[in-house]
């Protein structure tokens, strides 16, 4: 089964050149050339005008942004499939710089949790708000009721069609490409997806506890100590974090988590999540990934693959570096540190 990633190619001074892949057939725009706005669906060819109808605030650096088709048209063919089978992202323009940036974009909220409606044409975006970063920045700022263009989708990478196991190891915002392919592998019947999430601090996360019994009871008291160990100051923020989000004291993404988790169980063997966090020194470990590889029987049909998603530094230590051949940025050889496990098969996948 073959991947077909997208080639990202992005110099640093504002261009930004998407090559698509698969479903995009290998086009080439080039962000440089004079782009118009369209009023229709979202398409790769010209930014088309949103609504940022909403903005909630997930921790003190990142926010989930809620953008409307200012048209109301419907999403196009190639974000329904998207939705099916792929990884794919959305670009956003930063006007006054005239650059864009990828954001990758969560599933809809109604797609997760049936009954809760919400526009389905609506885009949502996990923003982080990088520091001295020009486009995080920019959105950050700006108001409800702004209007934020985007040109997409690009396709990322497409999940081969007979994809039965996922293990998904994300740092931080890597948690959108993760929740897009834990969506998709709700709908593939007997498909089993073990989702590994490391975020910095615990506000990215608040109440995420991991889905192991043991390992639970573990974590629920290390954290209990590492909250007691921290600042009242900082206590306070994350009672307000809580107090925003939640009667049930979680995240929003961890809600969402749960939600998908739920979903999962009709057709599927189940989304595990593990919740990883810094500052309680609870990292993850080559044996968290090893003692997943080998869960299931070995004669097990169907494609099973490691997909890697995160800041560079992430990506590099587990899986090797992205690298730059030609002008694209390709996969490169497999290293850190799945590069000296015995993978039994599974494939890596660096996002
Ligand atoms: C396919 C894809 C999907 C993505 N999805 C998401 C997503 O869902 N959510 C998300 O939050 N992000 C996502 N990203 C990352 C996103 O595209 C941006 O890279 C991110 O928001 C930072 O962009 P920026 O313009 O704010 O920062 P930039 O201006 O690009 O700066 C990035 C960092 O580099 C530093 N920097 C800038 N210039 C210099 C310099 N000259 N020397 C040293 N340091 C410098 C800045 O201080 C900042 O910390 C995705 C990226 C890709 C490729």
């Amino acid at each position: 089964m073959s991947w077909f990633p997208s080639v990202i190619l992005r110099p640093r001074a504002g261009t930004l050149i998407v090559l698509g892949g698969s479903a995009l057939g290998g086009a080439a725009y080039r962000y440089t050339q004079p782009t118009s706005s369209s009023d229709t669906s979202l398409n790769p060819h010209a930014f088309t005008p949103y609504t940022l109808v909403k903005k909630q605030a997930v921790s003190s650096t990142s926010a989930i942004f809620t953008l409307r088709n200012r048209n109301g048209s419907p999403d196009p063919d190639s974000v329904k499939e998207g939705w099916k089978r792929s990884v794919w992202s959305v670009q956003i323009k930063q006007p006054q710089l005239q650059i864009a940036r990828a954001y990758t974009p969560l599933p809809p909220a109604e797609a997760i949790q049936k009954g809760k409606r919400e526009d389905p044409e609506d885009i949502r975006l996990l923003i982080r708000q990088e520091e001295g970063g020009e486009v995080s920045s920019y959105l950050h700022r700006l108001p409800e009721q702004s209007t934020i263009e985007l040109r997409g989708p690009n396709t990322e990478c497409e999940l081969p069609h007979d994809i039965k196991q996922v293990i998904f190891l994300a740092g931080g915002t890597g948690i959108a490409p993760a929740m897009q392919v834990a969506q998709a592998m709700a709908r593939r019947t007997d498909s089993k997806m073990h989702l590994l999430w490391a975020n910095r601090r615990r506000e990215e996360c608040i109440g995420g506890i991991s889905d192991e019994t043991e390992s639970n009871k573990i974590v629920h008291n290390r954290s209990a100590w590492w909250r007691s160990l921290l600042g009242l100051s900082q206590l306070a923020a994350e009672q307000t974090l809580v107090d925003n989000h939640s009667a049930q004291g979680k995240g929003v993404i961890v809600q969402e988590l749960d939600a998908l988790k739920e979903r999962s169980r009709a057709h599927t063997k189940g989304l595990e999540v593990h919740y990883y966090v810094d500052v309680e020194k609870r990292f993850i470990k080559p044996v968290d990934v090893a003692r997943r590889l080998g869960l299931d029987a070995p004669e097990e049909k169907g494609s099973k693959v490691i997909l890697v998603s995160g800041p560079e530094g992430f990506i590099e230590h587990w899986a090797g570096k992205k690298l730059w051949v030609g002008g694209r940025e390709v996969q490169g050889p497999l290293g850190g540190v799945l590069g000296r496990m015995d993978l039994k098969g599974w494939r890596v996948f660096k996002l």
